[in-house]
């Protein structure tokens, strides 16, 4: 299937590594050149030969981080104009809420909950002018279900999760889209770096971890970035233009819900 979106620009947040870096590739594959913001040089420079060598179309790499004015103006300079913005950032780290500070809070909000909602409101009137514009959050399983360890992620994601649900419905009359994808457990350095702390903190090895998390997965196995990227791209397709305001769960059946 031709997903409509060939010669797009697209604004991929946190892109270098893990389910951003798999947003991009599946976007550059359907055609959509690519902006890329990390913080690290390294892995930008990595997954952009990647890109370049794999597919046609044109890379562009920020190196700054997402979560502050600066960087935001960076990576918006960088396009020429947006077509598609996939706003991601690195998650909150895990703890008891008692020992959260207001600056821990702030943080978690600032990368999780206000940097997705500036960047939105940056580039889409843009969007509604061109008649053209999807927009991706990539948040968490956690806001359908939340992770008690995870208060921060739960709270500052159900705070963008609550915005974009009133915003989404003002905007696809425009044909501009706004949805969310919520990933389960993936196989990503984000996620063995938390089941290593999750070892640690329980004395068990990694295995151990990974097979206890296994066993609570329908699927019997971790996602594959490549299957969240593939979603993202085609939420970004032009056949998808009827689709706003949903909360795309993705995560091998945990979630034992009806609806
Ligand atoms: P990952 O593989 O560790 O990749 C994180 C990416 O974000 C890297 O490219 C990193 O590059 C970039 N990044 C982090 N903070 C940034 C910042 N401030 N500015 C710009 N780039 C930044 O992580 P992932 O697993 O793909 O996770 C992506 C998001 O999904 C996170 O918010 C995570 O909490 C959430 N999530 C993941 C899972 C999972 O199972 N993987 C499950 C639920 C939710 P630099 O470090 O070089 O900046």
């Amino acid at each position: 299937m031709d997903f409509g979106i060939k010669n797009k620009w697209g604004l991929v947040c946190a892109g270098s590594k893990g389910l951003g870096r798999a947003c991009a590739e599946s976007l550059a594959e359907e055609g959509v050149n690519v902006v890329i913001v990390a913080r690290g040089a390294e892995a930008l420079a990595e997954t952009a030969a990647h890109i370049g060598e794999n597919t046609e179309v044109e890379v562009r790499t920020v190196a700054a981080d997402i979560t502050t004015p600066e960087g935001r103006k960076e990576a918006l300079g960088a396009c020429p104009q947006l077509d598609i913005l996939v706003n991601n950032a690195g998650g909150p780290p895990a703890g008891n809420f008692r020992d959260f500070e207001i600056a821990d809070w702030e943080k978690a909000l600032h990368a999780n909950m206000l940097t997705p909602i500036e960047l939105i409101k940056s580039v889409l009137d843009g969007m509604i002018e061109r008649k053209f514009g999807r927009i991706v959050n990539i948040t968490s399983a956690a806001v359908k279900a939340p992770i008690p360890i995870l208060g921060l992620s739960n709270g500052a994601r159900a705070g963008l999760t609550g915005f974009i649900a009133g915003l989404s419905r003002q905007t696809p009359m425009h044909n501009v889209t706004i949805n969310n994808i919520l990933p389960g457990a993936f196989a990503t350095e984000t996620m063995n770096g938390r089941m290593a702390a999750m070892a640690k903190q329980s004395n068990q090895t990694i295995e151990d971890v990974a097979e206890s998390r296994l066993n609570a997965i329908p699927a019997g196995r971790f996602g594959e970035p490549k299957e969240f990227g593939q979603l993202c791209a085609y939420i970004c397709s032009a056949q998808a233009s009827y689709i706003t305001g949903h909360n795309f769960l993705i995560d091998g059946g945990v979630y034992n819900g009806t609806l």
